[in-house]
């Protein structure tokens, strides 16, 4: 790579192994959901831990839709959401019939505020949806322990594979009803779309399997028939085309067995660029105490006013640097679709409308070279300057 050559914001960590591996699966001759899916599947719920199964989808959108639906939330309910979230945790509220109930982060983490889910709770409260920010994880127990006992969690675990937090590896379900992470092309494990939902509640992970293959129940059918004839397969509900194919979940195996060595090094670029930025116009990312894991997912500066230029003229700089930049997120109460949802945002989501316009995510992959995250340092540095 020439010395001047553009830095993309996230390059998926895939090569040899894992074309390997798909490989095999394509040759084997079965390509669509079968071994090498409950295969990954063992082995991910083997990974999070703690005895929560795993349920493989076609996208973190799929489990958190398959989780709402398997918890039976519908009509005239609540779903708590953070506003800084990717539109997918509160879509997939609509997608069940119930109400998003948009609230704050705190302003350093970012990760949904525990004080103001306990401000949005009503009678039709059914589930709180919290976001484990660029992969730092939510204090899942304390959540957990503010809440009435018929409200459930339901984790957006889309950035924290793996991350581990005060109580919790993320997935273990300890405090949740499920947890769901994606595979998405620039999500720390890749399997270029896919997701997983794990859950320790056998009645979600049943009603997962069906509806994420056209409800069509065929452990049922295992269970209660013998002298199975091939053909026959019962529908019981109108269910969903959500399943994740062997040729991903070969990817994906291949990817979980790498998933600390990624990790590792992810953590190793976060804790340069810390070093490299304390000095700058900038409020670093949260970082987590000893014992805890952040999965590194992104890297998000708030830009202070003491700095030379906002957020626009940055990336623009960086641009010019030849270094891409992201932002993470436009808060949900920000889009037209959503808005309608936000009384007065000032008010009622101060920290969220305080930090927006500050967020800026820099390049942070485990793909990136010792010599790329030199440059990202280095055009940080000078468009700060
Ligand atoms: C990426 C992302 C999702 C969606 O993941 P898909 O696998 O693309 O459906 C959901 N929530 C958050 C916070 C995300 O960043």
């Amino acid at each position: 790579m020439s010395a001047d050559s553009f830095i993309p914001f996230a390059l998926p960590d895939v090569g040899e192994a894992e074309a390997r591996g798909v490989a095999d699966a394509i040759i084997s001759g079965w390509i669509t959901s079968g071994p090498v899916m409950r295969s990954f599947e063992h082995e991910f719920a083997e990974y999070v831990g703690d005895g929560a199964s795993a349920v493989a989808v076609n996208s973190a959108t799929a489990g958190m839709h398959l989780a709402l639906e398997a918890l039976g939330i519908g009509p005239g309910d609540e779903v708590i959401v953070p506003t800084w979230t990717f539109t997918a945790t509160a879509e997939v509220v609509r997608h069940v019939g119930a109400r998003p109930v948009i609230v704050d982060v705190e302003a350093d983490s970012l990760n949904i505020s525990i004080g103001a889910v306990a401000q949005a709770l009503t009678p039709r409260t059914k589930a709180v949806m919290p976001v484990h920010m660029a992969g730092l994880p939510v204090d899942v127990r304390a959540l957990r322990e503010t809440l009435p006992a018929d409200v459930h969690v339901v984790e957006d675990a889309a950035h924290a594979m793996p991350a581990v937090g005060p109580d919790e590896h993320v997935g273990d379900c300890r405090y949740s009803s499920a947890c769901v992470f994606s595979f998405y092309a620039t999500k720390t494990l890749t399997t270029g779309e896919g997701g997983m939902l794990t859950t320790r509640d056998e009645v979600i992970a049943d009603r997962s399997r069906i509806m994420r293959l056209h409800g069509i129940d065929r452990d049922a059918f295992d269970r209660y028939t013998s002298n199975r004839p091939s053909w026959f397969y019962d529908v019981v509900a109108a269910g969903f085309k959500y399943n994740m194919s062997d040729m991903a979940a070969a990817m994906g195996r291949v990817q979980l067995r790498r998933a600390d060595e990624m990790r590792k090094r992810r953590a190793w670029i976060a804790q340069t660029y810390m070093n490299a930025f304390r000095e700058l116009p900038v409020q670093l990312p949260v970082t987590v105490p000893h014992g805890q894991v952040h999965a590194w997912h992104l890297f998000v500066l708030r830009l202070t006013d003491e700095g030379p230029v906002g957020r626009d003229d940055f990336i623009q700089r960086m641009t010019s640097r030849r270094v891409a930049t992201s932002v993470h997120f436009i808060p949900l109460h920000s889009h037209s679709y959503w808005r309608s949802l936000v009384e007065d945002p000032e008010r009622t989501l101060p920290n969220a409308v305080a930090q927006a316009p500050k967020a800026v995510s820099i390049p942070l992959s485990s793909r990136m070279t010792d010599e790329q995250v030199e440059r990202v340092i280095d055009a940080v540095t000078d468009s700060l300057r």
